[in-house]
């Protein structure tokens, strides 16, 4: 049997991680893997395209109302089984979303005997990880492979470095870097240099294709609305890449002269 593959998907915020996140989880569905999306970005975004458009409480908002929480409340089947969870953010003002993610999880672990049999969990976590709370899911080994996802502009490399700083920082390897594209001037170029700068390795080029935000719109990921289009084949492909992927290296972050340099 395989181990269980548990990844979290960190970046800047609005760089695409929800729904590669998403098209990811249906690849793998797709192709007969258990599957347990986990988001935890406060928009409740990962999971909507996996469940044709539709909106799940989340864990937080559930126990906020302090309402007996139970496993169909919290876990919602998707395309091809695909469990869908939604963490939910604090209240604005109030909590620490790190720590949100930890009781929500703590409660869904009571709940739901069945994450132990998923092939895969993917956590879609919030934002540009500097602070402690957003790695608190790597630090209670809910985690075991990290990736960054950037585009090939300044700040969400700036931002991919960043989250490599906290990655040393916790003593945790990264599993590779995703490129989701922004139609930028040599954009492979400059994300795969700064792959190999940082020591890691570029696992895809997601191109910038009108098609995903319309599948999204309509509430589908492209894997299930357009499942013959040409980036839906780049999903599938990262989605096989990231269940071989074994190796995982601790990144060296860059001076920030030479990110600038990169992307001049
Ligand atoms: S520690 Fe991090 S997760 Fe918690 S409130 Fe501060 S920024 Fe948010």
């Amino acid at each position: 049997m395989m181990a269980q593959k548990r990844i979290a998907i960190y970046g800047k915020g609005g760089i695409g991680k929800s729904s590669t996140a998403s098209n990811v989880a249906a690849a793998c569905a797709d192709e007969g893997y258990k599957v347990m999306i986990i988001g935890c970005d406060p928009k409740s975004d990962s999971s909507i395209t996996l469940l044709g458009g539709k909106r799940i409480p989340t864990i937080l908002d559930l126990l906020r109302q302090k309402l007996d929480v139970t496993e169909k409340d919290i876990v919602h089947e998707g395309y091809k089984g695909v469990k869908c969870v939604e963490v939910g953010g604090p209240e604005p003002g109030i909590g620490c979303a790190g720590r949100g993610i930890i009781v929500a999880i703590q409660k869904l672990r009571k709940v739901c005997t069945s994450i132990d049999d998923m092939d895969l969990i993917i956590y879609d976590v919030p934002g540009d990880i500097v602070c402690g709370g957003f790695v608190a899911p790597i630090r209670k080994g809910l985690v075991n492979q990290a990736y960054i996802l950037t585009s090939g502009e300044y700040m969400p490399l700036y931002a991919a470095n960043n989250i490599c700083r906290g990655l040393i920082k916790i003593n945790t390897p990264l599993s590779g870097i995703i490129c989701n594209s922004r139609s930028v001037t040599r954009e492979e170029d400059i994300v795969k240099k700064f792959s190999e700068e940082i020591g890691s390795k570029l696992m895809a080029f997601i191109p910038k294709e009108q098609i995903v935000q319309d599948c999204e719109r309509d509430g589908f990921s492209v894997l299930e609305k357009a499942p013959d289009s040409p980036v839906a084949g780049v999903y599938r492909e990262l989605a096989h890449t990231i269940m071989s992927n074994e190796g995982s290296v601790m990144p060296s972050a860059l001076e920030d002269e030479r990110l600038r340099e990169l992307t001049r």
